[in-house]
Parts: C-alpha cells; structure tokens; sequence
C-alpha cells in the first residue's frame, strides 16, 4: 500500500480510514502487507537504523513503525447480556501490517498535505520510493496498490524501472482532487525523467495532472463504491476525467469500502465512556444526555438529537443543510451537534446559527476524533447531504451506533442507505433526490416523522444496527482483483 494516510497515525478523513481496514483485513487474512507512507514531523522518527534505497529521485531512508496491538474487546458492564460462547478465550494477537515511513528531509511538513506545490515534491517522492522498494532485492510485493493522486505516478514511474515490472491498482476514494501542478514540478523536484513516459494528455488543460497520468498507466482502477464507479464515467461526476475513465471499461471496478468494527462499534468503541449493543439502548440515552451537557445544548433529552461529523466543503452539501436549518429549528423540537472544519465561509455561517440558537445549535470547529465518536453514539440522527459521496463512511459508522442516516441518493451513500418502508418495516434511513434545499429539507422532516413514532422508530433502529459493513466481507473482491493480475 502507498499512501498519504493511515488512520490512526495520519488520517485527515475517509482514505486513512479505508487503507487501515483493508490492509488489516488482509493482513487478517493471512497476506503480508507493507504500507509506505511519508514520516509527517508529528510522527515520531523511528527507531533503529533506518533502510537506505537506491533509486530515481533517491535515495530514500525508510523507517519502520509497530503498529499497537488491536486491544480486545472491554470487559461487559454489569447490565451486559450473558458473554457469549467463546468470549472467554484468551484474545489472540492480531498479524498487522508492516509500516514504513520515508523520511523527506526539508520537504517533511506537520501536516498531511500543505496545499501547495511542496505536495507534489513530497508525493513524488514517496511514489519514487515505492517503485525503488519493489525493484530493490529481497521482498518484493505481488502487486503496488496505490491511493490516490498523491501516488498516482507510481505507475508511471515504473515505467522508468524495468525491475518493478509488477501489476498496479490504483484506488480512487475521490475524483475531486487530482493533484494538477504547473508543467515545471517535474523538473524542480528532480524528476524530468519522468516526463519522457508521461501520457501526453496528463498535460491536458494546462499544468500536470498526476491523477490523470495514473489513471493510464495503472493496470487496474478501482473505486469505492459501485455506483460512484458508474457516476465518474459521466461528465456530471468524472470531474473531467469521464473520457479515461469509460475509456478503461472492465479495468474499472467499483468495491465498497469497509468499517472497522474494532474502533466503530458502540459495544467496544475505545472513545465511550459507556457502550451498548441493539440488546440494551439504555447507554446510548445516557451518552446523549452527556453529550446535550458537554456541547451546552437544552436539555431536552427526547427532543431528535442531529449529529454531523464532516469536513466543510461544498462536495459534502453541508451548505444546503444551513439554509435549511432555522426552518428545521422553528418547526421541529430538532437540536444539532456539527463537528467540522474546512471552507471558511462555510464554518462562518454555522457558528452564526449557533450563536443565534446556543441551545439547539452547537458548532465545534476543527478535528475532534473522540468528540467525533460520541457524535455517532450519542445522536439520534445524522446528515450526509453530499454533492457527490464516493463512498462514504459517516452514514455507515451512524447505522451500527443506532443513529440513523438522512443521505443524498449518490455513490456510496446510494449503495449503503435504503429509504425505510414504514408500512414494510424495510430500510435503514432517509434517502432524498437532489441536492437542494427542499430535498435535505424533505430527507430530515422524514425522519424526523418516524422519530416522533416509538414502535416505528425502535424498528428503523433495528434495522440500522444489524447492517454488516465489516471489512472481511469486502476483502475477497480484493483478493480475487489482485490474482486476476499476477
Ligand atoms: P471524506 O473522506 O470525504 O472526508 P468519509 O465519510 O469517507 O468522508 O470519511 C470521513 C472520516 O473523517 C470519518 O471517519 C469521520 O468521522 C472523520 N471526520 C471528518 N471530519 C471530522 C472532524 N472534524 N473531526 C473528527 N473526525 C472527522
């Protein structure tokens, strides 16, 4: 794996996650999976000698990371149900994979990306990297798979070494950023080499898109969901890249990001305080009302809870929700807990509406990964009024803590999130059409009708809790990807 971020080391949203769960449900599975990431400066350095790599744009100093044991499971509380069969065995040790981070002396910055042309220096040098890793004696990996247009080029880079002439995946968790730089990156940071094998139209309108570059050279692509794989071959959706993309056709393969169970799962979530299953919701009440207290909200313990965990940008619709907002707040007894950052403008208009209803409205700017977690755990309800949603993990994390997900019908939250039947008792959230006002409007006002039924409420809840996402069930589309390719 090749990558920006792996959670929980370096993750700035939905691609540390995903690289963290699939590598350990691989690793789970018995492969032997290395991940190369760069050493950002909160990361400590680590310790013992370091590998040294020959290679183009090296060398490269490679240090090695443990991964912390995954904890077992907490012991039940007193209310707990009785332990089920073989939870008294000893947990055993979990195989993780093997990490290693590339040392970027002056290019190293303390946060994952810097925004600006140093990106493109920085993962040129990790793509660089990994291709000399898979030429360089001893262990070489069956297949590179790649993240992102941060690794985009490795591909393409390997065509610069015939001793890495091994299969590429290249996987897009989102379109939106293809790391397009002006036309003399490649020279600066050392790399004009690199444009005798560039596809020509990685140049095309202007500057060097390496996602564009990749998306050639890579021999398979993959995306995270099957309905945002068809979406990105269309103009509305493909960002400009829909012609390589339906270009590729079978080579195109849509696999649903997993959820890591082990971390996003209220009977073991090592942020709670409290945890809970289906069987017993009595904890997830007490969250709430602590979470009500922690964010200063009213005290209105039965009034519908709406937790939203995002970060600010107009892909996520989070916009659409605040014009929507005072209508939601002077006809329903709705209150909202936002955790984000992002778009300042965006930020601007939320804490607007939170200084104007303190206590229906709180807005905690920044990132928070525990308050995030007592979000899922503690609200009744989130958000997800995505433009567009590769895949999506907020709505599935919500669904297993029993918060049941209002979603735009689009990539990954169309695939995960059925709109509930009352009369049939099947669905798992509130699903509406087009990203506007009126539809998020309808989505939540949805809801929040079945919220204010309690037999209708506790089966939609239901529903939502026994939703299975785990990795392990995605794995063997993996599996059978890689072996299609050695
Ligand atoms: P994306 O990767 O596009 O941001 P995903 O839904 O795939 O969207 O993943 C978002 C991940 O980032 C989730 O784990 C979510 O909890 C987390 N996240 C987003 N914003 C914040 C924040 N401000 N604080 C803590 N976690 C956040």
């Amino acid at each position: 794996m090749v990558c920006a971020e792996i959670a929980p080391w370096a993750k700035t949203g939905g691609l540390g996650d995903a690289v963290a769960g699939l590598s350990d449900a691989l690793c789970a599975g018995g492969h032997d999976v290395r991940v190369l990431l760069p050493r950002y400066s909160h990361l400590a350095v680590p310790r013992g000698r370091p590998h040294t790599l020959e290679g183009l744009g090296g060398p490269f100093r490679l240090g090695e990371i443990e991964p912390e044991p995954i904890p077992p499971k907490p012991k039940r509380g007193k209310r707990a149900a009785p332990a089920r069969q073989g939870a008294a065995q000893a947990p055993q040790r979990q195989p993780r994979p093997r990490i290693f981070l590339l040392e970027l002396g002056e290019l190293t910055a303390d946060t994952v990306y810097t925004g600006d042309a140093r990106d493109a220096g920085r993962f040129l040098h990790l793509s660089a990297a990994a291709v000399a890793l898979s030429a360089a004696d001893g262990w070489r990996p069956d297949v590179l798979h790649c993240h992102d247009w941060h690794t985009a080029l490795v591909p393409v880079l390997q065509r610069l070494e015939p001793r890495s002439s091994i299969p590429s995946v290249l996987t897009l968790h989102n379109v939106g950023y293809q790391g397009v730089f002006a036309d003399e990156i490649l020279e600066e940071q050392g790399f004009a080499t690199l444009e005798q094998v560039l596809p020509a139209d990685a140049r095309a309108g202007g500057g060097t898109n390496f996602l564009r570059a990749g998306l050639r050279a890579a021999s398979r692509v993959t995306t995270v969901s099957p309905t945002y794989a068809e979406e990105i071959t269309r103009p509305e959706f493909g960002m400009g890249l829909e012609d390589i993309l339906s270009a590729r056709g079978r080579d195109l393969l849509g696999i649903l990001n997993g959820v890591d169970y082990g971390v996003w799962s209220p009977d073991r979530d090592p942020f709670l305080a409290q945890h809970y299953d289906a069987a017993d919701l009595a904890p997830k009440r007490r969250i709430k009302e602590q979470l009500l207290r922690e964010l200063q909200l009213g005290p209105e313990l039965d009034a519908p809870l709406i937790g939203v965990v995002s970060r600010l940008v107009e892909q996520k619709g989070i916009d659409l929700l605040t014009l929507v907002l005072p209508a939601l707040l002077s006809d329903t007894r709705a209150t909202f807990a936002v955790l984000g950052n992002g778009d300042a403008p965006i930020a601007a208009t939320l804490r607007a509406i939170a200084d104007s209803y303190p206590r229906r409205v709180s807005f905690t700017e920044g990132y928070d990964e525990k308050l995030a977690h007592e979000i899922f755990a503690g609200s009744d309800l989130t958000v997800v009024p995505s433009r567009y949603e590769p895949c999506g993990l907020t709505q599935m994390y919500a669904l297993r803590y029993g918060t049941i997900p209002v979603v735009r019908a689009t990539g990954g939250l169309a695939d995960t999130i059925q709109h509930f039947d009352a009369a049939l008792g099947t669905g798992n959230g509130s699903v509406f059409r087009d990203a506007d006002p009126q539809g998020v409007l309808w989505g939540v006002s949805t809801a929040l009708a079945w919220y204010d039924d309690r037999a209708t409420w506790s089966h939609l809840v239901g529903n939502a809790m026994a939703a299975d996402f785990s990795w392990p069930k995605q794995v063997p589309q993996y599996e059978a990807l890689y072996r299609s390719l050695l």
